[in-house]
């Protein structure tokens, strides 16, 4: 048995969790997790769950632990399975969670769990998520130095509501407040990495860490 790889990406909205992802999904099989990604779908599909939380997703404030944490244990077990490198983007953002998706994992598999926190200046982030455009049909995310205007699977590329300048504040503030704890902890278990400059430099700079962490393409 080899195991699973959990990489588990953190750092404010807009620090580049979602391309960091979206890199990792290709160049080693992974699969990318993301809770916000599933949270808007159950909007998108009128679910009990997407009722409950659309309000939330729109003001910026994070979703209760207890419906987050039931959406990510029922699609969990989809892709944990012998060999996989799962990529959790976006979760977890409270200690809770964090406790919660330890004992979720222990005990199923023998798990890798690394945790890779990005950092970008919290004026750069609203700058950045202000021009930000994410594709209506697979989430993948836009900025303006891609020049896209469709994406490649040809989704239509959209503001999302959360990504007006207040309500972007009010998720950093949400971030400090709530994920902070997270990283602390994790402490024994992260690495810190620039999220300055191109997307391109951070996926280049998380690949050097994987790669001395010994976590290498599967499936
Ligand atoms: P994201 O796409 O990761 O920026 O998430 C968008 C929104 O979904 C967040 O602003 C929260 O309202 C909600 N959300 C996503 N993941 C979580 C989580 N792990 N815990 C609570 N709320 C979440």
């Amino acid at each position: 048995m080899r195991g699973i790889s959990v990489v588990i990406l953190l750092g404010a909205p807009g620090v580049g969790k979602g391309t960091v992802a979206q890199y990792l999904k290709d160049k080693y099989n992974a699969y990318h997790f993301s809770t916000g990604n599933l949270l808007r779908n159950e909007v998108e599909k009128g679910s009990d769950i997407g009722n409950k939380v659309e309000d939330t997703l729109r003001s910026g404030g994070l979703v209760g632990d207890e419906i987050v944490n039931e959406l990510v244990k029922q699609n969990i077990e989809k892709v944990v399975s012998d060999g996989s490198v799962v990529v959790l983007d976006g979760y977890p953002r409270t200690k809770n969670q964090a406790i919660v998706l330890d004992d979720m994992l222990s005990g199923k598999l023998k798990e890798v769990i690394r945790v890779i926190e990005i950092d970008v200046d919290k004026e750069c982030l609203v700058a950045r998520l202000s021009k930000r455009r994410v594709c209506i049909k697979c989430g993948n995310t836009f900025g303006p130095q891609d020049g896209v205007t469709i994406c490649s699977c040809g989704g239509k590329l959209i503001k999302r509501k959360d990504d007006e300048e207040s309500v972007i504040r009010n998720r950093l503030k949400k971030y400090e407040e709530d994920t902070l704890p997270v990283s602390r902890y994790y402490a024994d278990r992260l690495v810190n990495v620039s999220g300055d400059g191109s997307p391109v430099d951070v996926v280049r700079r998380v690949d050097v860490i994987l790669h001395s962490l010994g976590i290498e393409k599967r499936r």
